[in-house]
């Protein structure tokens, strides 16, 4: 497996304040121009990287095409979560309305709403180059590792800025060839480089590795369906959160009175510190869980914009500022990183269909933490139901074949009917209760889930 690794956190030297005044200005033209082919990428026509450049610049034809591949990359990665949003308020229009005609909607139960979203704002400053136009070469001046040489807006004219690394970084970059693409990022503090490299990973897992499947959730960020638990939005964490809803309650106040009297630079919304926090604390449950399944093969869930609504509610910007809809790409990383093979599952009814019997229902949530299967009695906590189904659903490939959630729910549903013929529609006593802990990591989550995988086995001759 080949991965990219990136080294971050390397400081370009403010010693020549003039050359960096060259770049910022640079940085401003460049922003501007990424701001408009966005918008126009969001708007107007496909994203497309390879784009001719038709709006006006200052700028090289060669950091207008990198400047084209930077805004096709945003614009292709809102358009996609735009859309997957639209298709799950679709969904829920249409669940909706059927609850609505079967009468089977809480009167006061209210339509969903569709709010057009906005097209990206950049704020940031980072640029995406390559080596036409930012090229990264070993000094052979001892005080510093590289020189920085960086097209200007000037032609002929490039700045040549010295780099030196913290020893950390030498370690992490000794013997390896890097990458010709850096990126540029300003900080209030100064301007900041990232490098990157490949390397190879062998392999850890083999198609036989057993397979552990990964809810990601606010009371846990990680539920396993080997029965454990990582990370928590509890205790500590909890309180500093309840503490800043307080604070953000005076600021939008303040904000809210200095926008009247017209005070244009507002007080951020946003408590920074505590995101960081909270990202520490998932790259932590993380790290743990990866500690605990050591060549298992990882199944996890795609967060959807729409599971996050679910799982989030009253959290939901805040979460935002904490990245947890980024939880899925760090667990992808993760296993890659270590050779493990991951996969994302099939998301739809994941968190409504019983791990036993197949029998999808709203009603099989009684609250957010309890799932009971209304078929067959089956309870237990229902971000490990969850990860059981998402388990189950690696290998899964009739599962894996369905592209809408219409396909999932018959399927679904033609799963539970075969179980109900197979066990002579009798409820049984629920085989497996929440047993956080209680069960050992290598008997491959016991009994559940082996034999439930070989009695769908025999249903499916064709298979
Ligand atoms: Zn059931």
């Amino acid at each position: 497996m080949r991965i990219t690794r990136a080294v971050t956190h390397i400081r370009l030297s403010d010693t020549n304040v003039g050359k960096l005044v060259q770049l910022d200005v640079l940085a401003e033209t460049y922003m501007r121009l990424c701001q408009q082919y966005v918008t126009a990428f969001c708007t107007q026509m496909a994203p497309d990287k390879y784009a001719t450049a038709w709006l006006e610049s200052p700028l090289s034809a060669r950091w207008q095409r990198v400047i084209i591949q930077h805004a096709a990359g945003i614009a292709q990665s809102w358009r996609t979560n735009r859309d997957r949003a639209y298709t799950a308020y679709m969904d829920d229009l249409a669940a909706y309305q059927e609850r609505s005609r079967a009468v089977m909607r809480d009167p006061s139960e209210q339509a969903p709403s569709w709010k057009e979203w906005n097209t990206p704002h950049l704020k940031q400053i980072i640029l995406q180059a390559n080596a036409n136009v930012v090229a990264l070469e070993p000094s052979t001046d001892s005080t510093f590792d590289y020189w920085l040489r960086i097209s200007t807006l000037t032609k002929g004219q490039p700045i040549c800025i010295p780099v030196s690394l913290a020893a950390y970084h030498r370690t992490a970059l000794a013997g390896k060839r890097l990458n010709a693409s850096v990126t540029l990022t300003r900080k209030p503090g100064g301007w900041w480089l990232t490098v990157s490299y490949d390397a190879t990973v062998a392999p850890t897992t083999t198609d036989e590795s057993p397979i552990v499947g990964v809810d990601v959730g606010i009371a846990s960020f990680l539920t396993t369906s080997t029965g454990k638990r990582y990370g928590a939005f509890q205790g500590q964490l909890a309180h500093r959160h309840q503490r800043d809803r307080e604070k953000r309650r005076r600021k939008a106040k303040l904000r809210a009175c200095l926008k009247q009297k017209g005070v244009t630079k507002l007080p951020s919304p946003t408590n920074h510190r505590l995101a960081r926090h909270v990202r520490q604390e998932i790259n932590r449950a993380i790290n743990e869980f990866y500690t605990d399944h050591v060549s298992y093969q990882v199944a996890y869930e795609d967060l959807s914009v729409r599971t996050m609504r679910f799982k989030a509610k009253r959290m939901n910007a805040y979460l935002r500022a904490a990245h947890l809809g980024h939880l899925p790409r760090q667990l992808a990383w993760g296993a890659r990183k270590r050779g493990q093979r991951a996969r994302a599952s099939q998301a739809a009814y994941s968190s409504q269909e019983c791990a036993r019997c197949h029998y999808v229902s709203r009603a099989n949530r009684p609250d957010q933490r309890t799932f009971r299967c209304q078929a067959c009695g089956f309870t237990i906590n229902a971000d490990e139901n969850a990860a059981l189904n998402h388990q189950a659903r690696f290998d899964d490939r009739k599962m894996r074949a369905c592209t809408t959630k219409d396909e999932v729910r018959t399927l679904l549903h033609a799963r539970h009917v075969g179980y109900l013929e197979q066990t002579g529609g009798r409820s049984l006593p629920a085989r497996r209760e929440p047993a956080f802990g209680r069960e050992s990591l290598m008997g491959q989550s016991g009994v559940g889930h082996h034999s439930r995988r070989n009695g769908r086995k025999h249903q499916r001759p064709a298979s």
